[in-house]
């Protein structure tokens, strides 16, 4: 993480506490600090990759090692046959807020359907 410098890169080089619950060379997982459901955890590449719009295709397979990682998480916290909801904002209208490639899973309750 080098050419970019949000919040969660801070998270990553350990400058700002979180609590972290996963992490390998290419992803790193935390605790939502302000958890829309009983188990909102973030999964977020440690390359930069500012939006899901601002993607290449040669960075395409982040997308589902973030997916992967969260699956994997969802088993081994047992959560995964009741069921989860994996999220990605994407700029302005899709409620983006950090601008580094996040994505959220949400899980513990029955969730709401999507609405504005
Ligand atoms: O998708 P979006 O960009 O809105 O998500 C950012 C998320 O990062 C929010 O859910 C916010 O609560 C979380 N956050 C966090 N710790 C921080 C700053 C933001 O968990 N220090």
């Amino acid at each position: 993480m080098t050419d970019e410098d949000t919040i969660f890169h801070r998270i990553a080089r350990r400058e700002i506490p979180a609590d972290i619950v996963y992490e390998d060379d290419e992803v790193f997982a935390f605790r939502d600090i302000a958890p829309q459901a009983p188990v909102h955890v973030l999964f977020v590449p440690k390359e930069s990759v500012r939006t899901l719009d601002a993607m290449k295709p040669s960075q395409a397979q982040i997308v589902g090692k973030l997916a992967y990682a969260a699956a994997e998480y969802a088993r081994k916290e047992g959560f995964a046959e009741d069921g989860y909801r994996v999220v990605i904002n994407c700029n302005g209208h899709g409620g983006q807020t950090v601008f580094q490639l996040h994505l959220h899973l949400l899980a513990g309750a029955q969730l709401g359907r999507f609405g504005t």
